[in-house]
Formats: C-alpha cells, structure tokens, sequence
C-alpha cells in the first residue's frame, strides 16, 4: 500500500530532495551535486522526523474563552518551528499524532454548530496544509463527534456500521494511519492501518558525495483502547479495538514484507510503568520493544519527553531523557497545543540496496515556542507563521461569534483560582446542572430509582497546571457561551452512576489525593498542593453533603465527618451521582463501581451543553444561589510552619469576594516560571 499525500499546489513547502518521487521539480530547485548513480555504494543520511501532537484545534494563539491572544501555544507559532528544522535538516517527515479535531470552540463550531459540508477541510486540517503534512494517527477524541463525522472529515470511504461508505469528501490532506481500532462490520481496520511513504533523500556516499536515493518509510498509528468507554454511544458494536503490542506485531512485519525501508510507530499514548494489557493507555514502553520498530512519537498525556528538567516527567525504567530514547528506541512527545515540536533526529545507513537505522547514532529533542523570556521576565515566543491565519480566518470569526452568543448574566466573579482551598464560586453552577439534568431524566425514564437523592461531583479541570491563565475566570456581567465552556472545559458527557454511602467516602478520599500530607510540626514551607491533577479534585457543592478534609492524614484517610442531611452518611444507602463519562468508565481508582459498572445513564449530552442549558432556564446567576454552598472545609489545625499553594496573581481578591480570610499573599511571584503568585493558606482558621 502505497499512499501519497495531497498537497495544494501553492502551499507545498520548499524542500530540497526530500521530496515526493513524482515532483521532479521540486528536486531540480535543489541545485546539482546530487548522483543517483551512485546508488549501489554504501551511504549514509539523516532524516529529521517532526512530531506535532495533542493539538487540539489549536490553529491559532487564541484562547476562544478568554476571547483573547495567547501566544504560549497554536499551530500557527508551531508552523515556525517547523520551517526552521526543515532550513536545518535536508530530509524531514512531518507527523501528527492525535487528538487533532477536538478541543476548541472552533473545533466545535464546526462538529456541532454549524457543520462543516462534505466538500470543504475542516480548519485544522486546512492549517495544517500549509506544512504539508505526511501522515498522522487518530487520537481517542478523533472519536468525539461520532464516525460519520469522523468519516466525512477523514474524507469518506470507512466501512462501519451507521457510515455510508460511497460518501466522498474534502479530507484531512494527508494520510491517517490507525492499526489497532477495527470495524465491526468488514473485521479490518477502520482506517489504513499504516502507511508507505515513497520519497528521495538526499545522503552522502562513502566518498564523501552527495547523492539522491529512494527511501520508503512506513508509518504505523496506534490509539487508546479507552475510547471504547469515552464514547461508547458512538462505538459500541461499530468498532473494537486491539492493543498496540498486538497490532504492531502483526503489521510492522508486514510493513516490513511491503518493502518499508525503517518503520515510524505514531502512538496516541505515552508512558506508564505497569505490565502490559491490551487496553492500557499508555503502552509506550510496551510498544518500544517491539521487534521493527525505529523510531516511536508519542503523546496523549500532554507531557514532555525527552524531558531535561531535573525532575523529568517520565523516570521509568527504560527512559532515557538523555539519549531521548525509550528502550532504545529514539522518541518524543511534544507537549500538546503546539507548545512544542519533537524531533527525531534518525542516523540512516545505505547498504546499496536498502536503508536500516543506526539507533545508537539518533537522538530526539524538543524545541519549545518558547524561546526564552524578556527583561521583564515574561516568556518570549517565536513568531506565528503568516501563512495559516489567513486559511482560517472565516471560520476563526464564526467560531468567536458563536461563542459571545449571550444566554445570562452573573452577580459575582465564577473563578476557579481558589477551588482547591474552598471556593465553590465556578463549580456550583456545574453541579447544580448535571444533578438537574440527571434527576430529570431518573423521574422521566428510570421510576425505578425515583427514591434514590441525586448528587454531583465536578471538579476545578483548569487548575493551573499550564500556568497562571490556566484558571476558569468568569468576570461579573453578561455570561455568553464562551462563559459556558470555561466552567466546564472538556467535551465530557454526563454519567449518572448508583454508588453508596461507602463509595462516596472512597471517592471523596480519592479525589483528596490533589493534597500534600501537612506535618503541623515542621517549621519550614509545606506546598499543600500535590501533582494529582485538578480535574481529578472531585467535589460536591451542596449543603446536603458535609465534609472536611484533613491533609495532615496519609493518603486514604483524610476524609472526616461525611454527612448526609445533617447525619453521619449510612455506607449502605444508595445514591445517584451525576459526573462525567471519563471519570464513570475510568475512575477505578475513585471506586471499584466507576470501572462502568455502576453507570445507570450514559447521557448523550455534552457536560458543558448541560451547563449552557441550565444557565438559559437560570439566566440570573448569583453568589448566593449559584456560587456559595461549600461542601467541604480543611480540618482545622495549627501549623508550625507556613502552609503554602501557588495560583494565579490576582486570587486575593477572589478570597476575599468568596469569604475566605485565611488566605494570604506571600510573593507575587512564586518563581516557578508560569507566572503564578505564592499564597499562604492558614490551615488553623
Ligand atoms: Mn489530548
Ligand atoms: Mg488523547
């Protein structure tokens, strides 16, 4: 299978005999020196593999939220870095790894709201035109809009149940590889599981010459079994998945048979240290050690590798973040958003007849939009590329109006900066709908769960991790849809799920993992925040749920005087709990009925349409009535030393707006980098 990826004429990128066999044009501008003759001699080369991942519709350096320019990230600044490598590096494949279509109001704009028609690219995938893509994989929220948009937008062809497969469209622009998500209709794969990319590389003969010879690189893609579960209403009984050890032992082999030169495994995953099962999410490590395999791009978890930090994000055995190799293999994973671009820098070695990887000569790196930071200390970017706005300006337009569309308007500031020490103000409103929603639908359609009360849990999903902007911040005054979304940042479903008394408890002491252990005796500066992420911080915000949370207590056992109505909580009475699809099906480790098992619905609304609907029924929003029920408080203790958090630079005065006097301003700058005040919780008020 040979596939040979489409390029507008006028957009095709410069690029010296790296080029697509039939572009004879493009190998002449490369000047002479070149010496196919010579083909029989030894030679060697270097290609530069460049890996764009978890992109998210991130074209441009916007955030349709904020309705503001954020130059920390967007394709469009990506696209730069891309340029430069190929000025540096005579042969380059550029791949994206997933996660592409989804994740911005843009992206939306064009699944959902206005959907996009058969003939025309979606934007993402007409910005990334411009570059010039090779190949790419397909992420789990690739599946986030059903297959047929999946269909249309890949354009058409896929034998699944639900898709006409005659339906021809615009497509993605270069070919998308995807070996372990299969039909069950036809039992093949989806989509192609690999590709066979024909090019000419300019190398260097054992005389020192230049020459032009054929490579063909196969291309492989790999994605997270859990979409099974994430979208389910979408998948079930249409596609099955298989793990990524098992698919590539099956098609690297024959990739290989086919003629593949080397062989680049794309995984929609990345690292984890546990034994291998063909539904993990992140099999990497598992994946390196498969026999063929000469280069893997990873992602899906939005981290760094390699990572020359001096605590990297990935230390397991087998990682190299010096050699920037996983189990020998060279690797990358490039952050997410366009943040940054991986590059693989592969050492290729002719034998006269065919190229093989000379891996202990090949290393990887990531070059960040970062480029360093100004006097003043704020972080410096390098330019957007001019050429991709342009391509989606009409559609970048639609996308902010549809956002600004207005439907209420709110009283108070609905900011997550304080979430982890108390402040419900942007939480509530999320609970308050999901648990609307859910008992609507239990009265309607499940009478047999009428007696059962309904609760919910969300959680504070922007919580800092990217930086000092990283906070739901929703100001006084008109609230629009692009409010809406930031309260409630993933395109989730809502899950309603029967747990008990016990469960909850569980759950709740799960989810108080977002918590360091506070030893009240030591002197020093305790950091109360922990690595667990924000989104994981579930909470209810009612007064029918009481806690506190005790963070001097181990792990397991911070949990204190859970009550229902004003009573200690029954363990054995049942409960239903609005939450969302990610937290029902994954939240094993929240308690043993969030594996799937205790889902009485899996709703097919977006958590956030939810939200956007209660808001139009509720359009008044207010502190008292939407921004003021606390659940849960810290148990009260004194503490030797100063009990620390970092969070955005203007959270003191969201403390005080939502009444909490025990939080105070220790440094404007708390010296991390992201832009994040030190703040101080005292823990004994
Ligand atoms: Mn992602
Ligand atoms: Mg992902």
């Amino acid at each position: 299978m040979s596939v040979r990826q489409f390029h507008p004429p006028r957009l095709v990128p410069q690029r010296c005999a790296w080029a697509v066999l039939a572009s004879a044009a493009a190998l002449a501008a490369c000047g002479g020196g070149s010496d196919t003759a010579s083909s029989s001699q030894s030679a060697t080369a270097m290609l530069a593999v460049l890996e764009t991942t978890d992109l998210h519709f991130n074209v441009r350096s916007y955030d349709y939220f904020k309705l503001a320019d954020d130059k920390s990230y967007g394709l469009e600044r990506t696209a730069t870095l891309v340029r430069a490598a190929r000025k540096e590096f005579a042969n380059t494949l550029l791949v994206d790894n997933g996660d592409t279509i989804q994740g911005t109001a843009l992206a939306d704009y064009e699944a959902t709201v206005n959907p996009i028609p058969c003939t025309q690219q979606l934007a993402m995938y007409k910005a990334m035109g411009a570059l010039g893509f090779d190949a790419g994989t397909l992420g789990n929220h690739e599946f986030n809009y059903g297959l047929p948009f999946l269909n249309q937008v890949l354009g058409g062809g896929m034998e699944v149940d639900g898709v006409d497969p005659a339906k021809k469209c615009a497509g993605a622009g270069y070919p998308a590889v995807l070996a372990n998500v299969y039909s069950s209709k036809t039992q093949k794969p989806l989509v192609p599981p690999y590709a066979i990319l024909e090019r000419k590389i300019s190398a260097t003969d054992k005389d020192g010459k230049s020459v032009t010879l054929p490579i063909k690189v196969g291309v492989i893609g790999f994605t997270t079994p859990g979409i099974m579960n994430w979208d389910k209403r979408y998948l079930e009984g249409k596609v099955y998945t298989q793990g990524a050890v098992e698919a590539a032992t099956q098609y690297v082999p024959e990739l290989r048979a086919k003629g593949a030169d080397i062989v680049v495994a794309l995984l929609h995953g990345g690292l984890d240290g546990s034994a291998y099962s063909p539904t993990m999410e992140n099999p990497g490590l598992h994946l390196s050690k498969v026999a063929g395999i000469d280069a893997m791009v990873m992602g899906h978890q939005h981290s760094v590798f390699p990572d020359s930090a001096a605590t990297p994000a990935f230390t397991q055995p087998g990682v190299d973040n010096k050699a920037g190799t996983i189990n020998g293999v060279p690797a990358v994973m490039a952050s997410s958003w366009g943040k940054a671009l991986g590059v693989v820098q592969l050492a290729l070695q002719w034998d006269g007849k065919a190229w093989s990887v000379n891996k202990a000569a090949s290393k990887s790196e990531l070059r960040s939009i970062q480029t360093g930071k100004d006097a003043a200390g704020k972080a410096v970017y390098v330019d957007a590329d001019p050429a991709v706005a342009p391509l989606v300006e009409a559609q970048h337009q639609a996308a902010i109006g549809y956002v600004k569309t207005p439907i209420g308007s709110t009283d108070f500031r609905m900011s997550t900066l304080l979430a982890d020490v108390g402040d419900p103000g942007a939480i509530q409103i999320v609970n308050q709908a999901q648990r609307d929603y859910v008992a609507a639908y239990i009265q309607a359609s499940l009478p047999q769960y009428k007696g059962l009360p309904v609760l919910s849990v969300s959680a504070p999903f922007k919580s800092g991790f990217q930086g000092a902007a990283d906070y739901t911040d929703v100001a006084i005054g008109p609230l629009a849809i692009n409010n809406a979304a930031d309260l409630y940042l993933y395109p989730n479903t809502v899950y309603a799920v029967k747990v008990n008394g016990a469960d909850i408890q569980k759950w709740l002491e799960a989810a108080a993992q977002r918590f360091n252990q506070i030893d009240p005796a030591k002197s020093g500066e305790q950091a109360l925040i922990s690595s667990f992420p924000g989104y994981n911080f579930d909470m209810f915000t009612t007064p029918d749920v009481q806690y506190e949370i005790d963070v001097t207590q181990p792990k397991g056992s911070r949990i204190k005087n859970l009550s229902y109505l004003g009573k200690a909580i029954d363990p054995v009475q049942e409960f239903i709990i609005a939450t969302n699809n990610y937290r029902a099906t994954s939240g094993k480790s929240f308690s043993d009925k969030l594996d799937g098992s205790g889902t009485l619905w899996a709703s097919p609304d977006a958590n956030r349409d939810v939200v956007i609907d209660y808001i139009r029924k509720h359009p008044g929003v207010t502190r008292a009535a939407n921004g003021a029920a606390r659940s849960w408080r810290f148990t009260k203790v004194v503490t030797a030393g100063k009990v620390v958090f970092s969070s955005g630079p203007g959270a003191l005065a969201v403390a005080q707006a939502a009444g909490l006097g025990n939080v105070s301003l220790l440094a404007a700058d708390d010296g991390a980098g992201k832009g994040q005040a030190k703040y101080q919780l005292d823990l004994s008020q």
